[in-house]
């Protein structure tokens, strides 16, 4: 295991220590964050010494498509983008939790409209849960409109998107918040900064549609999936107003990062009892145990790294 100053990373076809991986400032990516990428999750099982990452290739299937909407000449298949997110992940011999960051980015010495030459990074790093068990997080609505499809895609995983995203933030904590949750152009509940957002109201499950400016999270289908499937839940996609989130029975915020964080406040007004509600709990009890591998029939959701 390496430790985070001997970090490997995969840059431009060869292993390299992370100190080592210099981009040319003149590039577009460094210039006009002309870049897509993913942020995967593997997660070590210690029982069975292996490590799970998590939908390998749905997140694959998204950075090609982020590649193509952005117009970039695109050289890298999907199978190699796997591999090398598995050969990276092989030379840190991680044997713990862990994110992910894949970027195809555009090189050179070109302007924002170039189409290439682009290239690649892959960059591991070890994480456990991004917020500790007992927490949720207080939340504002921004003052700021989310992107959406008629200007910057909220669709297309690039790197200037997080510019919104940012200012969200931004405003946020300076307003004493833990994050924020969008509106987008029509004026309904979009997404936070870098998750999806469900709430809970007389069990049933909703959240706003990809319709509603947001990115298509696997986290999110995932979610979806497992309580239609394994708590025989009713799940809608649906435009959310922003007044229903103040009278929702719980709210929780997912993304591969946060995986699945509850919501105990929407500016200052308590969201339920104000604790991580039953429905959150079990989702994320569930989730957790799928992405290390404890629930066979997902199993197909997993690309192990080590060898049986
Ligand atoms: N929305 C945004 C803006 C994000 O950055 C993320 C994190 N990738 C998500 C949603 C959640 O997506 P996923 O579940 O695929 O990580």
């Amino acid at each position: 295991m390496n430790n985070k100053k001997s970090r490997l990373i995969w840059f431009k076809g060869h292993i390299v220590p992370v100190e080592n991986a210099k981009i040319n400032v003149l590039s577009p990516t460094s210039q006009f964050g002309a870049n897509v990428f993913e942020g995967l999750r593997a997660y070590w099982n210690g029982d069975e010494k292996q490590l799970y990452v998590f939908r390998l290739m749905d997140h694959i299937n998204r950075l090609q498509n982020s590649i193509k909407m952005m117009g970039f000449d695109n050289e890298f298949s999907s199978d190699f983008m796997q591999q090398v997110v598995i050969d990276t992940l092989l030379a840190n011999n991680f044997m713990e939790d862990l994110v992910c960051r894949q970027t195809v980015f555009l090189d050179g010495f070109g302007n924002w409209s170039a189409t290439g030459p682009i290239d690649m990074f892959v960059a591991p790093m070890a994480q456990g849960r991004y917020y500790k068990k007992s927490e949720g997080l207080d939340v504002c609505v921004s003052s700021w409109e989310r992107i959406n499809e008629r200007s910057l895609s909220p669709k297309i995983k690039m790197g200037a998107n997080y510019m919104n995203s940012r200012m969200g933030q931004l405003e946020a904590v300076h307003n004493e918040y833990d994050s924020t949750i969008f509106l987008n152009r029509e004026g309904t509940v979009s997404e936070g900064p870098g998750a999806c957002i469900f709430m809970v109201k007389c069990g049933v499950l909703i959240t706003p549609p990809l319709s509603a400016s947001i990115l298509d999270s696997i986290t999110r289908s995932t979610i979806i999936d497992i309580a239609r499937e394994d708590l025989d839940m009713e799940v809608i996609e649906r435009d959310v107003e922003k007044d229903e989130l103040y009278v929702a029975d719980e709210i929780f915020m997912c993304g591969t990062a946060v995986e699945i964080v509850p919501v105990f406040n929407v500016d200052k007004v308590q969201v339920g009892q104000g604790v991580e509600g039953r429905v959150t709990l079990n989702i994320k009890n569930l989730y957790l145990d799928i992405v290390r591998g404890k629930v066979e029939k997902y199993k197909k959701w997993l690309t192990s790294v080590y060898a049986d």
